[in-house]
């Protein structure tokens, strides 16, 4: 098959379910709800989570918690790796009080999308980046850029804008991206290209995909950045999720639905494909009972006897 020579053989996913998940629920999900997800995620086999949002709870009051989601994470679940978002220096002050070893610093490669999104410009962003790196010189920046392939109201994103951010994000001290589909927008060759174009500027830079099933095309996309050698996936169980400017958009690629074709494709993930099926139970009975998910709302592994699990 054309492609393989640089597949990897094994995928990091980062779950995403409690913050990118959550966060685009409008009814309050109790603590308590918010943590026996987050449980039954680290009994499937996560390890690395992004668990929360350091966001004004004003704003986003579903995240107003999340110091004390954190603080359950860290007391409870320390085989897994925290992430939490942070979109401002206040963010990353919380974040950091908190114990959160790493934020996700969000900037949208389309000037437009971040005023939307977050009030800033690129100038704004990126001199808050320069402040946080600074004030936290222990806390890990990952940079999820947004929009990364096409924005509600600038359309395509050209590449040359995403590598100018992702370098002057680099200069500040990101030391890791997300590249983001945010409105599930991207098509598996142009994803492609723009992996292509990212490591070969950043060759050493790790690299994450995070794609939106809004058209769906995210196991396509997801399929043609890991041709390109992505090993890292940032997906929601159930496919949960959105973007408050795709109004009635799917929402995350679900994490089951991508780890059920890894596995039949031989890339091992370190999920235990049932146990993570118990967690998305937990978020269609608890948080959503429409869930996206094809994996969910068909047949599991157990019931095709011709399957075995990785
Ligand atoms: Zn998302």
């Amino acid at each position: 098959m054309h492609g393989t020579e640089h597949m990897p053989t094994s995928v990091r996913v980062t779950d995403i379910t409690a913050r990118d998940g959550f966060q685009n629920i409008k009814e309050w999900i109790p603590t308590e709800v918010k943590i026996a997800v987050i449980d039954a995620l680290a009994a499937a086999g996560v390890r690395k989570m992004e668990a929360t949002s350091f966001v004004s709870p004003k704003a986003v009051p579903q995240m107003a918690d999340a110091a004390q989601v954190i603080e359950h994470c860290r007391n409870h679940l320390p085989q897994v790796e925290l992430v939490a978002l942070a979109p401002n220096l206040r963010g990353a002050e919380n974040a950091a009080k908190a114990g959160v070893p790493e934020i996700s610093y969000v900037v949208s490669a389309s000037a437009a999308h971040n005023k939307a999104n977050i009030n800033r410009t690129h100038d704004e962003s990126l001199s808050d980046l320069a402040a946080i790196g600074e004030a936290f010189p222990s806390l890990k920046i990952n940079l999820s850029m947004s929009t990364v392939f096409g924005c509600p109201f600038d359309g395509e994103t050209p590449v040359e804008k995403v590598l100018w951010l992702l370098e002057e994000s680099v200069k500040r001290g990101a030391g890791s991206v997300t590249l983001c589909d945010t409105i599930g927008v991207a098509n598996p060759r142009q994803v492609a290209a723009v992996v292509e174009a990212v490591k070969a500027q950043f060759p050493r830079l790790p690299l994450a995909l995070h794609l939106h099933d809004t058209h769906g095309m995210g196991l396509a996309n997801t399929l043609a950045a890991l041709q390109a050698g992505v090993d890292c996936f940032e997906t929601a169980a159930g496919g949960l999720g959105g973007c408050p400017f795709a109004p009635g958009a799917a929402g995350n690629t679900s994490t089951e639905d991508m780890v059920n074709m890894l596995h039949r494709m031989g890339v091992a993930t370190g999920l235990d494909m049932e146990k993570y099926l118990s967690a998305v139970a937990i978020v269609r009975e608890k948080v959503n009972p429409a869930i996206p998910g094809r994996l969910a709302s068909a047949r599991t592994y157990s019931e095709f006897c011709f399957f075995s699990c990785a």
